[in-house]
């Protein structure tokens, strides 16, 4: 690959953040259209007629951003962020449904996926189809779960009203055209490099702009319908104006460019004014918010997860030897001392995050999911010191019908333990049963392969990372790898099980190619 391609891999999703990129890649492209007189008008994709955008078109753009955002190195599975986030997600997206903002035909269409970002700064952003974009540095600047929940519920009323495709009617008909274009553009990028750049030029500078939006009215539609779906799912509402009370203020001491969040929503105190005069409407809107453990322990995680950088990893590590440390509430020990075991093991210290990761059993005793978390940070912890055998202690995992129903965070960790051990064919059950219901599970797949690999299983082994790569939306890579297995096992010795896996792999090269020639046909003038 050339550099300046994979320049423009490493900064396009980064442009993608910002939530006015729907424009702000519509007017990129255009300067790419002036400069590469090629890409005529005659040669760009079909998305609609302009008038609207369906919502099988939404989710087909939404997926060549996603697809960016997975191959970015800041794009991020962690297992137990991924759990807790979707723990706080599910419930709102239920509120939706019960709610009937969420019709079958966008329910069944959109993605309806968050994609965790390394990121510092403090933003959430929502991409067309129904993909989610949630940076660390939000999770990390929270210690209420409900103040999550709210930056959530507001995030997915604007999907499900629509507000991206409305956006795309507001602007000249050209723009989902030239969106879907620029897409193709940035998939076509390792063909024409001058155009890559182009389009990376053009990105720039309109991101910088920083003003093109969501209308005023489509932020407090956000509101209303976001502060609705609150009280649906079980959450405090009040979080909500607290959550954006507490963003403003923190922006204000602190106008280093970490807000993207405040850039994209700006609170006029008007808004504010607003949210408040629904809340006075119940009960209790001044309840004082109750200390949260297992939201200060993700955030713990999130902050340390986010590339903080070598000085903030020796300070976090080094807060629990601090003499202010036995005077704060047990709670905040929790969460420091959190930090300071992921800390010290970035740090390359593995036994000194084990002790601390020991000391916060007791810390956690009476809350059961900040409990949890505990244990998997100590199961984490000992499988990167090679000690599989203290990790699925920890866990306590119990008998064969909780192993069957272990959730995810905990089930890679077993099969990864289990690799270890040198129980390859055990991990690999662990794992083909959890795939069998969450095929889309690229780090699922990824361990599989790992497992299987280490059985001697290579065709096999191959056509997992396939898997991986088609749960990542990668069909050119994964088309590559299946093949590869298609080619080893047409030398691979004839036997029951490879016969299966040849008749496996076959169907997965006919589904892939089925699969690019329908995303090529999409990217074809329709006349
Ligand atoms: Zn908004």
């Amino acid at each position: 690959m050339k550099p300046m391609v994979q320049a423009l891999r490493a900064h396009l999703p980064r442009l993608l953040r910002f939530r006015p990129m729907v424009l702000a890649l519509s007017i990129g492209l255009a300067a790419v259209t002036s400069l590469a007189p090629s890409q005529s008008a005659a040669q760009l994709p079909a998305l609609g007629d302009g008038s609207s955008l369906g919502a099988a078109e939404e989710r087909s753009i939404g997926e060549r951003i996603a697809r960016l955002i997975y191959a970015d190195p800041d794009y991020l599975d962690d297992p137990v962020l991924a759990d807790y986030v979707e723990g706080v997600w599910a419930p709102l997206l239920a509120a939706a449904k019960l709610r009937g903002e969420l019709p079958p035909e966008l329910e069944d269409r959109f993605a309806w996926q968050i994609m965790l970002l390394r990121d510092r700064s403090i933003n959430a952003f929502a991409l067309p189809g129904g993909y989610l974009g949630l940076n660390l540095g939000l999770i990390g600047a929270v210690s209420q779960r409900d103040e999550l929940a709210s930056v959530l519920a507001h995030e997915l009323s604007h999907v499900t009203q629509r507000h991206i495709a409305r956006m795309f009617e507001r602007q000249d008909q050209q723009a989902p055209l030239l969106l879907g274009a620029l897409l193709l553009g940035a998939a076509a990028m390792s063909r024409n490099p001058e155009m890559a750049n182009a389009i990376l030029v053009g990105g720039q500078a309109v991101a910088a702009q920083q003003q093109l939006n969501f209308t005023r009215d489509m932020e407090r539609e956000a509101d209303r319908v976001g502060l609705g779906l609150m009280g649906q799912a079980g959450y405090q509402p009040e979080a909500f104006v607290r959550m954006f009370e507490r963003l403003q203020q923190s922006a204000r001491l602190n106008d280093d460019g970490s807000f993207p969040y405040l850039r994209s929503h700006p609170l006029t105190t008007e808004r504010l004014a607003e949210m408040r005069a629904r809340l006075s409407e119940r009960a209790n809107p001044g309840a004082e918010p109750p200390t949260d453990m297992t939201q200060m322990l993700m955030a713990a995680r999130a902050r340390v997860l986010a590339k903080p950088g070598a000085d903030a990893l020796r300070r976090w590590a080094q807060e629990p030897r601090d003499p202010a440390f036995a005077t704060q509430s047990a709670p905040r020990r929790a969460a420091a001392l959190y930090a300071a075991a992921l800390a010290q093991q970035a740090l390359g210290d593995a036994s000194a995050a084990e002790r601390m990761a020991a000391d916060l059993v007791p810390l956690v005793s009476d809350d059961a999911q900040a409990s949890r978390w505990v244990r998997l940070l100590r199961a984490e912890l000992a499988l990167n010191a090679g000690r599989p055998d203290v990790a699925l202690a920890v866990l306590r995992l119990g008998g064969p019908q909780q192993r069957e129903s272990l959730p995810r965070p905990e089930r890679l960790l077993v099969a990864e333990a289990e690799i270890q051990r040198g129980q390859p064919e055990r991990a690999a059950s662990t794992l083909q049963t959890w795939l069998a219901t969450h095929p889309k599970d690229g780090l699922a797949w990824h361990w599989l392969a790992q497992a299987w690999r280490k059985q001697g299983w290579t065709a096999q082994a191959v056509r997992a990372e396939g898997e991986q790569r088609w749960a990542r939306l990668d069909l050119t890579g994964a088309l590559d790898r299946f093949r590869a297995a298609q080619a080893l096992l047409a030398q691979a010795p004839k036997t029951p099980a490879n016969d299966i896996e040849a008749a496996i792999v076959d169907s997965r090269v006919r589904q892939t190619q089925a699969a690019l020639k329908e995303e090529l046909q999409r990217e074809r003038p329709s006349r």
